[in-house]
């Protein structure tokens, strides 16, 4: 027997029993005539004492245990002289008897502490080490939880939990695909999937009524921290359902696991219309941790001789509230810089200072007097220690920029407090983007998405903004800025989707060449449906209060998308090509 305990079980209760753990060492202290070893597994650390005076010969042995080495002790448990608060076993310690070494370790190239000195690469390439920490120990134990919960709630709702294929048909849809060249086909190719977003629709088609995965994803996009060219979704899909049933189930889910995994009861989540979140907050994923929303000024701001009000098609701005005093201009000529900066892209940043005595400094001043700027302060209900912060410009860059800028204000006046969780529904988003580098419209969900029921008769419109201007019946699910799920009512009617094709510029033939199938069945009595899908590891940071989503993948890329540990993607040998029928030239 390894072990009668793990590392974290042992109390004061369990005095003088005799125990046998086994785990890594973590740290070894030699203080003359003790020796102090942490002896750590996935449940906790549990300190060792070695006494000289009991046994010299143990007592060196244990002082030569190295980092990581692999030990079994059989000792008594006793109470310690000096207890560590911070740790479940602090209270114990166990004077070890015998000791046996079940495996040795090199030194590890990095501390395997909660904090650690290794930089991200060298964490990726020692994966197995990095998981020995207790946050990536905690983490994987989470995700494990959330997926655990996921079923259990789903299941109870009658949904199904069925696998579809990894390797598909690539469309010129979407994200890029990575691809997979096939042996018994020479010359064809396999796409691994972006979702399963066709096959779950089939399903429907075919009777399931209820649906769900958790399934892995593949988009061949640029990286960054929140996201993975393999990631995983919570993937759903429901027959006879209207939207209200699909966010009532998935509202219900996302309160499960908060209640169950974090101990926190959500109340109803609100909903906001796309168009109401681009305007008040000039994103389609608010953060509402804090509200400043905007407010527009074109009716106060123009018509006064400054030029560049005048010729803007927006003037917008946000109130940050009793800064007055805590900003100098110091700081706002800082913001300034800041929202001129490429990422940003504003001209200038107009600001207003309503001091707390009562006084108002304005970098507007020349054009518009105290009245008229108490007129601005008013439409955000500003008072004395307040300051309003606007830009002008081209209305969608002016949201996105006021967008940008609101976060900033809220990060600098630490404003995203954390562990408060506020969930948003965003509702209807619209059904197409048009490309000027393309010239055509893409669907801004997917091809799938239906349109609002009662802008059908648009879609034949031949008018370009009358076309911008649909709305379709999807949805996104957003925790605290972040985009957690989306999903959509799907057209079930063939003829609609045809005409959905069309306005993203297939012909009927190339419609038919790539989604002939779902056309085909959509043939045999579809039924109405729609579904959702979440993205479970940004989910599990989210609910952790964390941005970064590889702290929650077991293996994943670095930035580059290549796994460090294994080293992929590698080159394949002149035999493996030739047999898949692969000419490929690699330029050195
Ligand atoms: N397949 C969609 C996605 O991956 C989600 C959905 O519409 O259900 O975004």
């Amino acid at each position: 027997m390894y072990r009668t305990h793990d590392c974290g079980a042992l109390r004061l209760t369990d005095l003088n029993s005799t125990v046998t753990l086994s785990g890594w060492v973590q740290i070894s202290r030699d203080l003359g005539g003790l020796t102090f070893v942490d002896l750590r597994d996935r449940y906790g650390i549990t300190q060792l004492v070695f006494n000289m005076d009991t046994d010299a010969a143990l007592c060196e042995h244990a002082r030569k245990l190295g980092r990581e080495f692999v030990i079994q002790v059989t000792g008594t448990v006793q109470e310690r002289s000096n207890k560590n608060p911070n740790r479940p076993t602090g209270d114990i310690e166990i004077e070890v008897a015998t000791l046996k070494v079940l495996n040795s370790s090199k030194t590890p190239p990095f501390t395997i502490e909660t904090d650690t000195d290794g930089g991200d690469d060298l964490r990726l390439k020692y994966r197995y080490l990095d998981i020995r920490r207790e946050p990536l120990q905690r983490n994987l134990r989470f995700r494990s939880k959330v997926t655990i919960e996921t079923r259990k709630y789903l299941d109870q709702q009658e949904f199904v939990e069925i696998e579809t294929p990894c390797l598909i048909k690539s469309t010129p849809e979407g994200a890029r695909d990575f691809v997979v060249p096939s042996r018994m086909n020479p010359g064809e190719f396999y796409a691994l999937p972006q979702s399963p977003q066709t096959f779950k629709q089939i399903l429907m088609v075919a009777g399931m009524d209820r649906y769900f995965q958790i399934v892995k994803c593949f988009r061949d996009e640029d990286l960054r921290a929140d996201r993975q060219p393999e990631f995983s979704q919570i993937d759903c899909e429901m027959a006879f359902v209207t939207r209200e049933d699909i966010l009532n189930t998935f509202e219900g889910l996302t309160k499960h696991l908060y209640k169950e995994l974090n101990g926190i009861t959500l109340p109803d989540f609100p909903r906001m219309s796309y168009d109401d979140a681009m305007r008040l907050y000039g994103s389609d994923k608010p953060d509402l941790r804090f509200d400043m929303a905007f407010e527009e000024l074109n009716d106060l701001g123009q018509g006064r001789g400054f030029g560049i009000f005048d010729g803007a098609q927006l003037i917008a701005g946000i109130c940050a509230k009793g800064v007055a005093d805590q900003w100098s201009n110091k700081e706002l000529n800082d913001l300034t810089d800041w929202v001129k900066r490429p990422q940003i892209g504003a001209q200038g940043l107009v600001y207003v200072r309503f001091n707390t005595d009562g006084t108002i400094k304005s970098t507007v001043g020349k054009f518009f007097d105290d009245e008229a700027l108490r007129g601005w302060g008013e439409r955000f209900g500003a008072g004395p220690g307040d300051v309003l912060l606007v830009l002008s410009g081209e209305t969608d860059k002016v949201r996105k920029q006021l967008g940008e800028l609101r976060l900033e204000v809220g990060r600098r006046l630490g404003l995203m407090t954390p562990g408060v969780v506020k969930p948003l529904w965003v509702l209807d988003f619209p059904l197409l983007e048009w490309d000027d580098d393309t010239n055509r419209f893409y669907a801004m969900h997917h091809p799938f998405t239906a349109p609002k029921p009662e802008e059908i008769d648009k879609m034949n419109s031949n008018d370009r903004e009358v076309l911008k201007g649909l709305h379709a019946d999807a949805y996104d699910l957003v925790i605290n800025g972040v985009e957690i799920g989306g999903g959509s009512i799907r057209i079930h009617d063939r003829a609609l989707q045809s005409k959905n094709f069309s306005l993203l510029g297939f012909t009927p033939e190339e419609a038919e060449a790539q989604f002939g199938f779902l056309l085909g069945a959509f043939e045999y009595g579809a039924p109405p449906h729609g579904g959702i899908a979440f993205g479970l590891d940004r989910l599990c940071a989210v609910m952790n209060g964390q941005n970064n989503i590889r702290d929650y993948i077991a293996f994943p890329k670095n930035n580059m998308g290549r796994d460090m540990m294994i080293d992929a993607p590698s080159r394949i040998d002149q035999g493996q090509l030739d047999e898949l029928g692969l000419d490929v030239r690699v330029r050195e």
